[in-house]
């Protein structure tokens, strides 16, 4: 049963609202441009009518839909990999854009969607299909392209970082969650493998992906890593069960179960597990900002349209001060947070082999920023459509949980900010 009411009209988005829109930034240049404007083709041609699909597959409650969604992820990260919007570890000076900005401008794209000038209207972004992309695509590649021998390159980085294989990273436990330095999972020696002993938690991406790249305790205490071959989910003594989330639905979140499980020692990446995890963090937390800024200008098209077209009290909700004034406050954050992930994209590929510890706390800095204001955009968008807010036909289109989630992706907003002050008081 369809659970959507025709009383209920479809929110159009109203085109006017240049602050939201990313190609109307000055401060990208010429080329930057020409690639936005590639991958927002690219979005409308070849993916709406996925997330489209998607999307619908969210108002047949009664209707088993996991296997349909799977479907439609994996099919979008190979059309993703096919234009190199994946991953973006191969092949880096090919392009004309550095790589990490163009991590960052998929990711705004992606989760803000676009107006469509072809088809006057506009065409939904979607944060969970982006989360599946950062899984797979920089969660997983970054590390292994960091630290994978001639064979694992060949065997897992390439078809995952050029096919769009689905792929994931594992590191959070049920004990060892912010601390994941207190990780559990064991990793055991045995001869010509190791055995994998233990459980995961919130992966994204687990019980689609065919590779993991899964952290661990070796026997000698040290944390490392391991890339496991799902052989398709169908990998002995391996289970990874779906979790239901709040916001993010079209993502696949889950549990991850290792009961002895047997991989090949050559899977093992050289290295200390920590290491190997932190090594990507500032490119994670710089393609998070985006993906936060790409959500928070998507909420505000959604604010910023219903309180212009609907009426109450004879008045247009945007006469209202205590209606406008946070969509207002949002849009100037989101222009000023927005310049911001543009300029350290911009550095920090100019700075390719030496980055900055400084520049890494900026990206730390700039990603509890942008959380937090996709967090709130999130809530005055709810506020401001009333009890509309309430029900899947209006939440599913605008995301409403999604900014929720990623408060504590690549780092809970607390323990990050908690560090970042501590800085400010080290040496007294
Ligand atoms: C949608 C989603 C997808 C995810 N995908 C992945 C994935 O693909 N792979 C993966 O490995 N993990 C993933 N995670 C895990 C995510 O990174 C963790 O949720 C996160 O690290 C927090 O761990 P926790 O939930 O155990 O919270 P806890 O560690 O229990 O923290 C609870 C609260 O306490 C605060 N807190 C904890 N320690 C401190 C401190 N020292 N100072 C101040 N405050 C503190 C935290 O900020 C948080 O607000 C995902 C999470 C979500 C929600």
């Amino acid at each position: 049963m369809d659970i959507r009411f025709e009383e209920f009209t479809p929110l159009r988005i109203i085109r006017n609202l240049p602050e939201c829109d990313l190609l109307a930034n000055p401060l990208l240049t010429a080329e930057e441009k020409e690639f936005v404007n590639h991958f927002y083709d690219f979005l409308e041609r070849d993916l709406d009518d996925d997330i489209k699909k998607l999307e619908e597959l969210n108002y047949f409650v009664e209707v088993p839909t996991q296997d349909q969604k799977a479907q439609i992820i994996v099919k979008i990260m190979r059309k993703l990999a096919q234009k190199g919007y994946y991953s973006v570890v191969l092949d880096k000076d090919k392009y004309s854009v550095g790589h990490l900005m163009r991590n960052c401008l998929i990711a705004f794209a992606l989760c803000g969607g676009r107006w469509s000038e072809a088809n006057d209207k506009y065409v939904g972004g979607n944060w969970s299909v982006e989360m599946g992309r950062l899984a797979g695509g920089t969660l997983f590649c970054n590390p292994v392209d960091y630290k994978a021998n001639k064979y694992q390159r060949e065997h897992y980085l390439i078809p995952v970082a050029r096919d769009g294989v689905v792929a994931a990273s594992a590191m959070t436990e049920f004990e060892a969650g912010s601390d994941i330095a207190r990780m559990e999972l064991r990793i055991k020696d045995d001869i010509e493998e190791v055995i994998l002993e233990g459980k995961k938690i919130f992966i994204t991406n687990g019980p689609i992906a065919k590779y993991i790249l899964v952290y661990g305790r070796l026997d000698n205490g040290t944390l490392g890593a391991v890339i496991v071959d799902t052989k398709d989910q169908t990998l002995e003594n391996f289970k990874a069960i779906r979790l239901r989330t709040y916001g993010m639905t079209d993502a696949f979140v889950s549990r991850l179960v290792f009961n002895d499980v047997r991989i090949p020692r050559e899977n093992l990446l050289e290295g200390n597990g920590l290491d190997i995890a932190f090594h990507q963090l500032t490119e994670e937390r710089l393609v998070i900002s985006a993906e936060a800024l790409g959500d928070a200008a998507k909420k505000l098209l959604y604010s910023h349209s219903y309180a212009i077209q609907r009426k109450q009290f004879e008045h247009k909700l945007h006469e209202y001060q205590i209606v406008r004034m946070p969509i207002n406050k949002n849009v100037r954050q989101l222009r000023l947070l927005t310049d911001s992930m543009i300029n350290y994209a911009r550095l920090l590929d100019a700075k390719r082999d030496a980055m900055s510890k400084q520049l890494a706390r900026q990206a730390m800095g700039l990603k509890i920023a942008t959380t937090e204001l996709a967090f709130e955009a999130s809530i005055h968008c709810f506020r401001t459509m009333g009890g509309r807010g309430f029900i899947r036909q209006y939440s599913v289109p605008v995301g409403f949980l999604d900014a929720y989630c990623m408060i504590h992706g690549g780092g809970s907003n607390y323990v990050l900010e908690d560090s970042e002050s501590r800085q400010l008081f080290k040496y007294i």
